[in-house]
């Protein structure tokens, strides 16, 4: 099954998508994760994003589809794909969409983890303590939930046209949504 996690920073995609990986025998690919280990090694791309990524702003769609590129590619990941945090704005979604038809490809769920921003305020805040991320402080948390909220909502109109988008209360406890996520991945 190729998946995708859909919903605001602090939704919770993190965790599920550790949750799937394991269950599916499956590969994580997290945009977030791949940025963060780029600025991590002080790369070219790192160097380039680092200033946006710190202010919460999104990175450059070129970015992004290219850092995920050789992953769908990846005979190894192919069927077997659990996307957090991509795709994040319509141009990614297109590009989602060809390379998975040229990799002979499809997308079987899209699960959207919907959020209020006072539940994702608490989360975050608390994330903060736990993995010191330079980007969980309360005004870029409330910068990045607004940008997302703002940037996705065309992601979010294309998708949930599609017969495989399940929407999932976010707010719920985690074991609470990751019983509802298997009751849609009946393997
Ligand atoms: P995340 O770990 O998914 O919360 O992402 C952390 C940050 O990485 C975001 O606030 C953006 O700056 C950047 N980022 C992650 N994924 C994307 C994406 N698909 N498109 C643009 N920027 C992204």
């Amino acid at each position: 099954m190729n998946i995708i996690l859909f919903g605001p920073p602090g939704a919770g995609k993190g965790t599920q998508s550790k949750y799937l990986i394991k269950k599916l025998n499956a590969f994580q690919i997290s945009t977030g994760d791949l940025l963060r280990e780029e600025i991590n090694k002080n790369s070219d791309i790192g160097k380039a994003i680092i200033n946006d990524m710190n202010d919460g702003k999104f990175v450059t769609d070129d970015i992004v589809n290219k850092l995920i590129e050789n992953l769908v590619f990846d005979p190894q990941k192919k069927n077997k794909l659990i996307f957090d945090g991509y795709p994040r704005s319509l141009k990614q979604a297109k590009n989602l969409e060809v390379l998975l038809k040229n990799s002979n490809q499809n997308i079987d769920l899209i699960l959207y983890l919907n959020v209020n921003k006072e539940i994702i305020l608490k989360r975050l805040e608390k994330r903060k303590i736990i993995e010191n991320r330079s980007d969980d402080d309360a005004d870029t948390i409330i910068r990045r939930y607004d940008i997302y909220m703002e940037t996705t909502q065309p992601v979010l109109n294309f998708y949930s046209k599609n017969p495989n988008f399940r929407e999932i209360d976010g707010s719920l406890e985690i074991d609470e949504i990751t019983r509802k996520i298997d009751t849609f991945i009946n393997v």
